[in-house]
C-alpha cells in the first residue's frame, strides 16, 4: 500500500531552465492529492504520467502567484476533458477571485464540473478533510499573507503504523511549527535561501536550508525534503550541504523525484 510524494518542481518565485514552480502530488493508497498549483503544473503532471482525472482535491498553501497561477489553465483542461465530478480546492480566503476570473473567460454557464472552494482558516492544527485513506489537517505558517501548511495522516491499517506527511511552504521559522509536525515520517519544508542570505529570508518571511533543518530536528521527523529554492543560486546542492549539517536525513525535492514513505510494522 504505497505512500509517495512526487515532486513536480522546486523553484520559488521565478522558474529557471531546470526548475519549475514548487508543487507536489501526494499519493496515499490509491488517492492523489495535489499540493500547490503554480504555472505549468498541469504540464508537469502530464510529464509525470499523473492524469488530471485522478485529482479530486487540491490543497493550496497560500495565494502567491507561484503557488496558484497554474489553476485556471488546469481547470480549463479539466473542462475540455468533460470532467463531471466535483473538484475540491482547499485554500485561504481570496481564491474566489481566481475562480471568478476563470469563469469569466470560460463563460460561466459552461463549466462541465463544479469547483468547490473549501476556505482554510484557523489557529494551531485543525482538521480540513477526512477521507477513506487519510485525514488532513491545516496549520498557519508565518509568511507575508495568510499561509497554511498541511498535515496528512494515513488512516490506520492492520499491522502497520499509520504514516504521516507534512507540507510547509512558504514560511519563516517559528517555535510552534516543530510541535505541530512532531514525528512525521516525511516533512517537506521550504528552503528559499542559503545561510549567507538569512537577512533576505527574514525580510521576505522565508527560511534558509539550515532553519528548515533545525525545524526537522526539533520535530524529530524521519526525513526532510527541501524545495522552493530561490533562482539566485546556480548550485542548489549547497542547500543539501547546509541542511545536512543540522539534519542528516535530508534530500532535495528535485523535479521528477518520487519519495516513498515505507510501511512500518507495529
Ligand atoms: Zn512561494
Ligand atoms: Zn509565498
Amino acid at each position: 500500500m504505497p505512500l509517495t510524494l512526487t515532486s513536480l518542481g522546486c523553484a520559488s518565485a521565478l522558474p529557471t531552465k531546470e526548475n519549475y514552480f514548487t508543487a507536489h502530488v501526494l499519493h496515499i493508497r490509491g488517492r492523489s492529492f495535489l499540493l500547490d498549483c503554480g504555472e505549468a503544473t498541469q504540464l508537469r503532471l502530464k510529464q509525470m504520467g499523473i492524469s488530471l482525472g485522478s485529482l479530486d482535491r487540491i490543497f493550496l498553501t497560500h495565494l502567491h502567484a507561484d503557488h496558484v497561477f497554474g489553476l485556471p489553465g488546469m481547470l480549463s483542461s479539466m473542462h475540455m476533458l468533460e470532467r463531471e465530478k466535483p473538484l475540491y480546492v482547499y485554500a485561504p480566503k481570496g481564491l474566489e477571485k481566481l475562480i471568478d476570473f476563470y469563469f469569466d473567460f470560460l463563460n460561466r454557464e459552461d463549466s462541465s464540473f463544479p469547483i468547490i472552494h473549501k476556505v482554510v482558516e484557523g489557529e494551531e492544527v485543525f482538521p480540513v478533510y477526512e477521507g477513506d485513506t487519510a485525514t488532513v489537517f491545516a496549520f498557519p505558517l508565518l509568511h507575508g499573507i495568510p499561509s497554511y501548511g498541511y498535515l496528512f495522516k494515513e488512516k490506520p491499517v492492520r499491522k502497520s503504523k499509520p504514516r504521516s506527511v507534512a507540507y510547509c511552504t512558504d514560511t519563516a521559522p517559528f517555535p510552534e511549527l516543530s510541535t505541530w509536525v512532531k514525528g512525521v515520517d516525511l516533512l517537506f519544508h521550504e528552503a528559499t535561501y542559503l545561510e549567507e542570505d538569512i537577512k533576505a529570508a527574514e525580510k521576505y518571511k522565508h527560511s534558509t536550508a539550515r532553519q528548515a533543518a533545525q525545524t526537522a530536528k526539533d520535530a524529530d521527523v524521519r526525513k526532510l525534503l527541501l524545495g522552493h529554492f530561490s533562482s539566485r543560486y546556480k548550485d542548489i546542492h549547497a542547500f543539501l550541504t547546509q541542511a545536512q549539517e543540522v539534519f542528516p536525513n535530508t534530500e532535495l525535492s528535485l523535479e521528477g523525484c518520487v519519495f516513498t514513505v515505507p510501511r512500518q510494522l507495529t
